[in-house]
């Protein structure tokens, strides 16, 4: 199958490979030269853009920042030029950015006016997950667009979850990311009392791994330096999934809470903990560098 796969970064890359390792012909496209360079290196061919890896397509990939970045490429700028108008009638669209559900709804009614299928497939399983081809992909769209899908997701992710129609995955992963952003604080907050306390940090990690704290961030993503070797923290919190990209999710789960006037404060004061932390200069740093903030210093 031709895949057009657009945005290669911290996911999309690793994602993008797989697809390409699987056998598929993947003509890839970022900004970064850098980044397509890697995808060729792994089977992929290059795009010289979007509309080129877009040309032919039977399927598009995308793995993009934020809103304004997937509905800027799909409608263009000024709602027109956007590579819709270069898409082929009858391929399919996944959209695995996390975004706004309502930008995922406003694209998708666009497509279906152009006779392109859409469907929003954000993921949850960390730059790990990527790699390892064991992401959780949640689906908003059509039964019939998700078993098209289906066959790909499956080289990308070992969970697919349909959450319900359009923007219904999207729903999905901000609760979900209100949730790690959430306990990652907590755990962070967790180890940091443990060590200003004298206790060695895996050691504590470990404890609360088999107790009643124990989760995903404890698992898999410890927050404290040389506890995890293949841990963000480990690498200088680098390469994985960044503050800003936190922020944002934090963000979009507090425009959810307001349209329905749900009460989230939890997900509230997390959201002013990362904005804080990325004032501070640390938003390109790996979110679970909210340790640092609650560390003792010297
Ligand atoms: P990233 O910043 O590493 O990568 C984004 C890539 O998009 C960059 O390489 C950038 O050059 C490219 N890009 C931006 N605008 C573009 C355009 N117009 N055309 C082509 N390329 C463009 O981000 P990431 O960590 O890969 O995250 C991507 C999405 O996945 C985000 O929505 C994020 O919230 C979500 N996500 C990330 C993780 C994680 O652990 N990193 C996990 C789950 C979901």
């Amino acid at each position: 199958m031709q895949i057009g796969f657009i945005g290669l970064g911290n996911m999309g890359g690793p994602m993008a490979i797989n697809l390409a390792k699987a056998g598929h012909s993947v003509k890839a496209f970022d900004l970064s030269q850098e980044a397509i360079a890697k995808v060729v290196a792994a089977g992929g061919q290059a795009a010289g853009s979007a509309q080129d890896a877009a040309q032919g397509a039977e399927v598009i990939v995308t793995m993009l920042p934020a809103s304004q970045h997937v509905e800027g490429l799909f409608l263009g700028r000024d709602g027109q030029n956007g590579l819709l108008a270069s898409i082929a009638k009858g391929a399919l669209v996944i959209d695995s950015s996390t975004i706004a559900a309502a930008t995922s709804q406003k694209v998708a009614q666009a497509a279906q006016a152009a006779g392109i299928a859409f469907i929003d497939a954000p993921v949850s399983g960390g730059t790990g997950g990527a790699i390892a081809g064991t992401l959780t992909f949640m689906v908003g769209g059509s039964e019939a667009d998700l078993e098209r899908a289906r066959p790909l997701l499956e080289k990308m992710g070992k969970n697919i979850f349909h959450a319900g129609a359009v923007g219904a995955g999207q729903t999905a992963k901000i609760c979900n990311n209100m949730l790690l952003g959430i306990l990652m604080a907590g755990t962070s907050e967790a180890i940091a009392l443990g060590v200003a306390n004298g206790l060695d940090p895996k050691v504590l990690s470990e404890i609360m791994r088999r107790s009643s704290g124990g989760n995903w961030a404890l698992e898999v993503y410890n927050p404290y330096p040389g506890v995890q070797e293949a841990s963000a923290a480990t690498r200088g919190y680098t390469g994985g999934f960044g503050t800003d990209l936190m922020l944002k999710d934090l963000g979009l789960a507090q425009e959810h809470a307001t349209a329905v006037k749900a009460s989230t404060p939890l997900g509230g004061l997390a959201r002013a903990l990362y904005a804080a932390h990325s004032l501070g200069g640390h938003g390109g740093e790996d979110f679970s560098s909210i340790i640092k903030m609650l560390q003792k210093q010297g």
